[in-house]
């Protein structure tokens, strides 16, 4: 292919918009340009290495015995109406209507669609298990659209459902997935790492995600370097020491904490240490007012809450909610006595047998010290969980070594679904017996668009991209710096077919510019290697090729005639 007739926008500028690298790189580089927020145009070259990402997980899926369908986009609404996520996804899904006023989504994902299939589609053992798939356009109103391809309104998901006669034969198929997304990741030049995470929408069963490290991840996660424990940190564990229970305590006074609000003010005001406190909340939980406490220097986990209480909904209370529930505001609230009695009251594990410590008194401006939570406090013992937020240096639940935390991009995920969903639709098939049975469901998604992204992320320099050869729009540019010489442009053009002959996806810079303008573009868009065709060179004994990684110093200077041999060893 000529550059000249292709399509090529590389821009010198960052967009505005852009915070992080990939994003900057993704426009710049004329793989992609914005539309509108969390909108974006697939440009020639991103659509190069789109299609390539596309047909890895093609193969690795087909050859992971899945079967490749293609649903409708657009979905009724009464499939959503029948697990009742028509009313739960809220705002996050666009809803449309059609003109005989039939409410419809432009999907989000596609569980209850492939329910619905499968229901009709399947009647006996015999079909089982089946696994079907399909790379499609999803939707997303997502609350904040940013970082590109990241987290966009519209993106490409490869989405796979799995249908199986029992738990076991389910957990088969669940690792099978797994396996083939950890080819899915390692053949794009993706370092990925399988953690463990939270079921949320989907149901609590066991799920893992697939983060590729990055700084500019946006999910939290907990690693132990020695035994590769690996957890996002909304349901990371942690081994904690259970609250020392020494000496005994007065009973709680009060103190005039004027003004003091937060920890770090009281804890500044007293001259005590944050982790003598109990930070208490009072969430929303479904309309209920509950209140979590946990030690002063730790956060609560929000997610591990809505968990823990089977909860559809869990938010921060309003004022009026708090002040009902406590007789004080946020700030002053804590679990001794509350205005409310009848408060549920829950806590995290590590207060258990906690004494001594200073809690909100449910009056402003006030706290009270010397609380003993075997004493003082009315929190049922099954009310005690694991609810904060885990930390670095906190120990791994299953070594007991100091854990760290990273950044992480999710560019995939699998589900244990059971029966949530076959359940709803009454998905049943004929067992060998003729009992009539549930299917057991898994979901499996990977993000597409994202994952493109996160390969920029993670195989980027100050210049530009460096793609991996497998999902290179092109793995090679062949940089002619005479285009009006025919030598120099026979030798060029030979070397393009030898190369397309060996199915080595090339492109031939051809343009009227300057040598500098040419190189920069190629390090830019990172073509995995670059070979330099010029009178000057050809005249000191050859082409020059230079893997994009690899800095000038290990460029070769080749034989026009060793220049194909020597471009294909490069791409290793
Ligand atoms: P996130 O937590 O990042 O919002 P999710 O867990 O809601 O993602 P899933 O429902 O698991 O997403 O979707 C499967 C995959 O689709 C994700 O692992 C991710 O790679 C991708 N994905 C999800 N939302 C977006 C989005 N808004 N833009 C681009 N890709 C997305
Ligand atoms: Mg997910």
């Amino acid at each position: 292919m000529k550059w000249t007739k292709t399509f090529i926008q590389t821009l010198r500028e960052d967009p505005q918009d852009a915070e992080i690298d990939s994003h900057k790189l993704l426009v710049r580089a004329g793989i992609c340009r914005k539309t509108a927020s969390g909108l974006f145009t697939f440009m020639p070259l991103g659509m190069r290495t789109l299609r390539k990402i596309e047909q890895i997980v093609r193969e690795e899926m087909d050859a992971a015995g899945a079967i490749e369908i293609l649903m409708p986009a657009l979905q009724p609404a009464e499939l959503w109406q029948k697990t009742g996520r028509w009313d739960t996804m809220g705002a996050n899904m666009f809803r449309l209507r059609d003109r005989a006023e039939h409410e419809m989504a432009m999907g989000p994902t596609a569980e209850e669609e492939v329910t619905d299939l499968m229901t009709n589609a399947i009647s006996s053992y015999r079909q089982l298990p089946v696994t079907v798939y399909q790379i499609q356009t999803k939707f997303r109103d997502e609350t904040r659209p940013r970082f590109g391809l990241m987290r966009s309104k519209e993106f490409i998901m490869k989405d796979a459902y799995s249908f199986d006669v029992d738990a076991e034969a389910a957990d088969k198929s669940y690792w099978t997935m797994y396996h083939a997304y950890e080819r899915i990741f390692a053949r794009c030049g993706l370092k990925a790492t399988p953690v463990q995470a939270d079921g949320g929408d989907m149901g609590d069963s066991m799920t893992h995600e697939f983060h590729a490290l990055a700084d500019a991840g946006e999910d939290g996660i907990a690693c132990c370097p020695v035994c590769g424990y690996a957890a996002n940190l909304e349901r990371a564990e942690r081994k904690f020491t259970a609250a020392e229970a020494a000496g005994e305590f007065p009973l709680p006074t009060e103190i005039h904490t004027p003004g003091a609000k937060t920890i770090d003010q009281v804890s500044a005001f007293m001259g005590v240490p944050g982790s003598a406190f109990v930070k208490s909340l009072v969430y929303d939980v479904d309309g209920k007012p509950v209140m979590v406490c946990v030690p002063g220097d730790r956060d609560v986990n929000d997610v591990k809450v809505k968990r823990f209480l089977g909860a559809k909904k869990v938010e921060l209370a309003n004022n009026a909610m708090v002040l009902d529930a406590t007789g004080a505001n946020a700030g002053s609230v804590g679990p001794v006595k509350p205005a409310d009695a009848s408060l549920r009251i829950i806590a995290d594990q590590s207060l258990r047998g906690a004494k001594g410590r200073i809690v909100g008194a449910n009056k402003d401006d006030y706290h009270l010290k010397d609380v003993d939570f075997t004493r003082d406090v009315k929190i049922a013992d099954a009310d005690f969980a694991d609810l904060i937020v885990c930390g670095a240096g906190d120990l791994c639940p299953k070594c007991g070594k100091p854990m760290e935390l990273k950044r992480g991009i999710e560019v995939g995920q699998v589900f244990k679904l059971g029966t949530k969903y076959t359940q709803a639709f009454h998905t049943v098939y004929k067992s060998e017996t003729a009992d009539e049975k549930l299917c057991i469901m898994g979901c499996y998604g990977v993000g597409v668009t994202r994952t493109l992204q996160a390969v920029i992320e993670q195989s980027h320099d100050k210049d530009g991209i460096i793609w991996p050869a497998s999902i290179a729009p092109y793995q090679v540019v062949i940089d002619l710096l005479d285009p009006d010489d025919a030598e120099v442009v026979k030798i060029a053009e030979e070397l393009e077919s030898q190369l397309e002959l060996q199915g080595v996806d090339v492109i031939v810079d051809d343009r009227a510019e300057r040598p500098g303008v040419k190189f920069k573009d190629a390090d830019l868009i990172g073509f995995t290697v670059r070979a330099v065709v010029g009178k000057r060179g050809l005249e000191k004994g050859g082409v020059e090729v230079k893997r994009r990684a690899e800095d000038k110093s290990q460029m070769k200077i080749v034989p026009p005639a060793e220049a194909a041999a020597a471009i294909v060893a490069a791409l290793g």
